[in-house]
């Protein structure tokens, strides 16, 4: 009844590494564990007073050596035939491999088994108490930062999934050692990662995390013997009153990082009210979409293209517009990066070909003019399948269109996308005798090897340029090189984006081929379009 240990059976001895007479000189709380000690002797008190008479625990006991158990024991007061306490029963069943076993789907359940960080139903929990906390006390301000790698697919499709799960453990460590102890560091599986900041001072403390981690990971990374750089987009949300839920933080970081992204690579953006309702509206956008594509809501526009020798239209420049029940028409700006994102542009270019070809083909006729060309936009998606040699040779061959007057515009990330298949592509449309047009010219990576490396017809110098031409040198002097070196590979150079006449002078000065801008003439729908080469056509008969 005092905890001295009077018996002990030989399977105890053997599990605690004791003789039995060792046993007998023990007190049993010099079994347990020194940190749960004050557990047992305080059970094993009220029983020595009488005000308990078993109990059951899990308790961690200590062996001889120093190994630790978890047991499970059991403690009854045995009682002598007076009804007096005698002495105490206390058995004990060795529960380690259990206690091991649950421990490690714990882990399994709260974290994750690639990085080990903590998975998002960890962070959920830690970010739930950050909310309890800051509701109770606003000193406790948390802020909640989403990352998202960008450009994390291409990394993974070309260098396989083994080494880009490497490089998500690498990247997880570089996190890690940006990070405090206090705050929580989550993947939530794929490239995206969640950081909760406690106890801060203020929204300072989030965007200085945020610039050092954009710094420490856009240092290159070595996978495989390769040089990998990335970056990542980072949305920060502060704690608000306005927040109640750990899944409103998330929604909100989330919005914010998406903001991040569309600014460019590597970038952080901090929430605020708006991104919330343009977070909405893009969903709803994204819902309309699928019902535009059934009923087929999309329209072709059409700019005319000018041709600086004779100053007459020589082609168009087809744009797609969407028709929107509600909300009228809509401008690619305004929806072509949700189709992007859902994958199904390509679906949009060949719709569009489709009507292109077939309209200018009627133009060509009803006008007489036989060299009118149509220029076509196509995205990444469209021409990074060999699909698109046969169907565009089909829609050739349909509507009688002779190769040489179709242009198929293409920007600079088409090529940088695949290079090789991209090259492959594009040569078999060239032996079709379709025209490779580079659209935007001098936004991108304006990389000049593109024009060797790459079946080039024309490159469209962007609008940006143009409209900086009458006031800086600088931009005039761009203007001129790329002319001069386009002129020597053959290329053909088109001003995009012309809006006055001054503008259109000094280009025909420069010495480019082709004009197009608001100058000529706004993208307009297919009727207003005949109109205007009837009107032209009659000032040609005129002349
Ligand atoms: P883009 O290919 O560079 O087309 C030229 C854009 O500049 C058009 O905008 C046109 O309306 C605008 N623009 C033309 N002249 C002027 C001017 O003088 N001043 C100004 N400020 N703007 C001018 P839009 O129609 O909104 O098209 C935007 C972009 O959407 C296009 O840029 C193109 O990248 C993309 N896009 C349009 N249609 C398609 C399509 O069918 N397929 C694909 N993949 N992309 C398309
Ligand atoms: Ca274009
Ligand atoms: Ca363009």
């Amino acid at each position: 009844m005092d905890g001295k240990i009077i018996q002990a059976n030989s399977n105890m001895c053997k599990t605690f590494g004791y003789s039995s007479a060792e046993l007998h000189q023990l007190m049993f709380e010099q079994l347990v564990h020194p940190n749960e000690r004050h557990l047992s002797s305080s059970k094993l008190a009220a029983i020595a007073a009488g005000t308990s008479t078993s109990y059951q625990a899990e308790r961690i006991l200590q062996c001889k050596d120093q190994t630790l158990l978890w047991c499970d024991i059991s403690v009854f007061v045995q009682h002598d035939q007076h009804q007096k306490p005698d002495y105490i029963f206390i058995q004990c069943m060795d529960i380690t491999k259990r206690k091991q076993a649950e421990k490690k789907l714990n882990r399994l359940a709260f974290h994750d088994p690639l990085t080990s960080l903590a998975n998002r139903t960890l962070l959920l929990k830690f970010l739930d108490q950050a909310i309890h906390r800051y509701q109770r006390n606003h000193d406790h301000k948390f802020a909640v930062l989403f990352l998202d790698l960008d450009g994390f697919k291409l990394v993974n499709d070309s260098l396989g999934h083994l080494e880009g799960d490497n490089l998500l453990v690498a990247i997880a460590q570089r996190l890690q050692q940006e990070t405090r102890g206090s705050d929580t560091l989550a993947r939530f599986g794929g490239d995206e990662f969640c950081i909760l900041l406690n106890d801060i001072s203020g929204q300072d403390q989030a965007i200085e995390l945020a610039k050092r981690i954009n710094k420490a990971l856009n240092l290159p990374f070595i996978i495989a013997n390769e040089v990998i750089n990335t970056t990542t987009s980072i949305g920060i949300v502060i704690a608000s009153d306005k927040l109640a839920k750990a899944q409103d933080y998330l929604r909100d970081a989330d919005s914010a990082m998406y903001h991040a992204k569309h600014q460019g690579r590597g970038r952080y953006a901090i929430f605020d009210a708006s991104m919330h309702m343009q977070a909405k509206h893009q969903l709803r956008l994204r819902n309309e979409l699928s019902r535009a594509f059934e009923q087929q809501q999309f329209v072709p526009f059409y700019q005319p293209i000018i041709c600086i020798d004779t100053g007459q239209i020589c082609g168009f420049e087809s744009l797609v517009r969407w028709q929107h029940p509600e909300r009228g028409l809509l401008s690619p700006l305004q929806f072509l990066s949700i189709v992007e994102e859902i994958h199904r542009i390509a679906e949009i270019d060949y719709y569009m070909l489709d009507l292109a070809i077939a309209q200018v083909v009627r133009w060509r006729k009803q006008f007489g003019l036989d060299e009118l060309t149509i220029s076509c936009n196509c995205s990444s998606e469209m021409l990074s399948s060999y699909k698109v040699i046969e169907r565009i040779n089909n829609l050739l061959t349909e509507y009688q269109l002779p190769a040489h007057c179709l242009n198929l515009e293409l920007t600079e990330s088409v090529l940088i996308n695949d290079p090789e298949t991209t090259l492959s592509i594009l040569e078999q449309l060239q032996q079709l005798g379709v025209n490779i047009h580079l659209d935007d010219f001098g936004t991108g990576y304006s990389s000049l090897s593109y024009l060797h490396r790459f079946p080039i017809h024309n490159i469209k110098i962007d609008r940006s340029f143009v409209s900086r031409i009458l006031d800086s040198n600088k931009d005039h002097a761009i203007v001129e090189s790329i002319v001069l070196l386009a002129n020597r590979l053959g290329i053909t150079i088109t001003a995009e984006g012309v809006e006055s006449h001054q503008q259109y002078l000094i280009l025909k000065q420069i010495g480019v081929t082709k004009t197009q801008g608001y100058y000529h003439g706004k993208p307009v729908d297919a009727q207003a379009t005949f109109l205007l080469l009837e009107q032209a056509s009659a000032t040609m008969e005129l002349d």
